[in-house]
Order: structure tokens, then C-alpha cells, then sequence
């Protein structure tokens, strides 16, 4: 039987300064692993530094060097898309260009990965450098987010992870263009393993998740995900609904027995601005969703590639 193929898929975003290390990194674990065939496929999400020539470099001199080069910047969700589109591998290892997702924890993902398990994630055993409060909003997010879908979509676990060509085969089948590739994992299913390693630093360079960025993430994993949102409006407005008729008894109640004498002022304004806060959170809730279906109605492709260079299947 020829060698298995493994696919190392790195989206790279303004990444000139790790990709040295990270090339070396890999070089070192390809020649400790040679019973396997590797191809490294780098996805260029639109960099605006040098990134783009420094992997062609790389490929004028490496042949298992493969990239796809896209037009413009389209997050990392998208490109990892274009990744499993232009993976040839038996199996696939995504990780970031910055060596956060130490490499040597790549032939433990291979063993279990032989052992039959189809989709094995790399399991955070620290956090790397972050605030006590977004720990915390992060740790709150997922028990939200799993309370709220009917999978499990794991905290402490990123995109460090190897899919077997079925996992592959089956992400390349859910064409959404605001993607939360996380939830997507969980979403297809198979035998699942898990590899704790230790987030290290970034080799160079910054983090270009700002806050933001996160923010919208965090929103798309909610809402690509769950309709549980728009529940929780009818939820809501059921609640208010019954204040509000208890509410209404208790002022006939008292108008009948001790008259009318025109007041309440407060607290006829706090209810009405209360309402009013409610039926917007719900009007922009049920928008968010609107917005979505906008958006994929549309059928546009989720990432546009300038060029793909990738060495000849047979
Ligand atoms: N990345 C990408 N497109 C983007 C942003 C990031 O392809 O728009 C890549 C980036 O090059 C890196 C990985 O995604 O390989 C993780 O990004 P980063 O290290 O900035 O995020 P963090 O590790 O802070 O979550
Ligand atoms: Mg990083």
C-alpha cells in the first residue's frame, strides 16, 4: 500500500514574520515522520504584507508546498474553506501560521488518528495570556451556546485539530458564508478524540482577532446555530405579558376601591420604556436572523481565490 497523505492546512494573515519558524517547525516534522506523504497547503487570506511571495519562495524550493491565494481578505473561517476545498490528503491537520498549535503535537493526533478516530481536536490546557473577564465571558459564551444547540460545541478547543477525509468531504458540503466552522465540527458528527496541548505564543508578529472581530464570531456562532434566540423573545414577551395583566388587575383593583386620583406617572413611563426595550431586542434579534438569510439567499461564493498552486493528483 502507498504512504497515507496528510494535508497541513495554515490560513495566514499578515504572517511574513512567523513563516520562517513556522517552515522550519515543519521541515523538522516532516523528516521525523516520513512514513507519511505530507502537503503543506497555505490559504494567503488576502495579507497585505509579504506573505504572498514569501510562500511562493517557499514553493519554488519545496514542492510539498501548496497554496491558494485569495483576492481579498476573508477571515480565517473562510479561508480555512477554501483549505478543505484544495486539501488532497487522506487526513488533514489545520493549525495557525504563528505556532500557537505547537507541531509536535501533530503524531499523537496521527496515532489516534490510525487508531480509527475521525476527527481529532487538540484540547487547551491553558489559555495563553488573557484577561480574568474574558476568560470568564468566554467560559459564559459556550454554556450559553450548548445550553442553546443540541451538539456539543466544545470551549477550550479551537481549530487545532486533524479531520479524516470524511470529516473533510462533509465541511466541503456546508457552503455558508458566514461561517463558525467550530459549530460545523460538532454539527457532521463521527468518532471524536481528544489531544491536550499547551498554547504557546505567538512566534511573531500580532493577533489580528481584535475584540470585534470576536464579537461577530461569537454572534455568527449563535445565530448560524440556534434559532433558541427567538425563543427567548417569545419567552420574554410571555413574561411581560403576564406582569402586565397582573399589573392591570392591581390598578383596577385600586382604582375601584380607592378611586382614581391620577397618578402613577413613573411607573406607567417605566413600564412602557421597558416594553419598548423589549420589543426592540426582539425586533433585533429576529433582524440578526433576517440579515443571515440576506446574506446566504444571495449564494455568493465564500471566498474568492486569485490563484491556487497544488501539485497534480493521480
Ligand atoms: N487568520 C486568517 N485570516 C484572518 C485572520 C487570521 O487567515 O482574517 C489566520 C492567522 O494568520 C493565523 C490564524 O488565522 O494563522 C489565527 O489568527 P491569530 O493568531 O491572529 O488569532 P488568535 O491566535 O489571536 O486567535
Ligand atoms: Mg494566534
Amino acid at each position: 500500500m502507498s504512504q497515507k497523505k496528510v494535508t497541513i492546512l495554515i490560513p495566514c494573515y499578515n504572517e511574513e514574520a512567523s513563516l520562517p519558524a513556522l517552515y522550519e517547525a515543519l521541515c523538522k516534522l516532516m523528516a521525523e515522520n516520513s512514513n507519511y506523504e505530507w502537503e503543506i497547503l497555505m490559504v494567503n487570506d488576502g495579507s497585505r504584507d509579504n506573505t504572498i511571495s514569501m510562500i511562493k519562495e517557499l514553493r519554488a524550493k519545496d514542492r510539498r508546498i501548496c497554496y491558494v491565494d485569495l483576492s481579498r481578505n476573508f477571515g480565517k473561517e473562510n479561508a480555512m474553506l477554501a483549505g478543505f476545498d484544495n486539501a488532497t490528503g487522506d487526513c488533514m491537520v489545520i493549525m495557525d501560521a504563528d505556532l500557537q498549535h505547537p507541531p509536535h503535537v501533530i503524531p499523537e493526533m496521527l496515532k489516534k488518528w490510525e487508531e480509527g478516530y475521525e476527527d481529532v481536536y487538540g484540547k487547551r490546557l491553558t489559555r495563553g495570556k488573557e484577561s480574568w473577564l474574558r476568560k470568564q465571558v468566554s467560559l459564559l459564551y459556550y454554556r450559553l451556546l450548548q445550553k442553546s444547540a443540541r451538539y456539543d460545541i466544545l470551549p477550550n478547543v479551537g481549530d487545532f485539530r486533524l479531520l479524516d477525509r470524511k470529516c473533510i468531504d462533509e465541511l466541503k458540503k456546508l457552503r455558508e458564508t458566514e461561517r463558525y466552522t467550530k459549530g460545523m465540527y460538532a454539527w457532521i458528527g463521527f468518532k471524536k478524540a481528544s489531544v491536550d496541548f499547551e498554547t504557546q505564543d505567538r512566534v511573531a508578529g500580532e493577533s489580528s482577532m481584535s475584540y470585534s472581530a470576536l464579537v461577530h464570531l461569537a454572534a455568527a456562532g449563535i445565530t448560524s446555530f440556534t434559532v433558541a434566540p427567538l425563543k427567548w423573545s417569545i419567552f420574554i414577551g410571555i413574561l411581560a405579558s403576564i406582569a402586565a395583566f397582573a399589573f392591570m388587575i392591581y390598578i383596577l383593583v385600586n382604582t375601584l376601591i380607592y378611586g382614581d386620583p391620577v397618578a402613577g406617572y413613573p411607573t406607567m413611563m417605566t413600564v412602557i420604556l421597558f416594553l419598548g426595550g423589549v420589543q426592540l431586542l426582539s425586533l433585533g434579534i429576529i433582524g440578526e436572523y433576517l440579515g443571515k438569510i440576506f446574506n446566504e439567499t444571495k449564494g455568493r461564493p465564500a471566498y474568492v481565490a486569485r490563484e491556487i498552486a497544488k501539485n497534480n493528483q493521480e
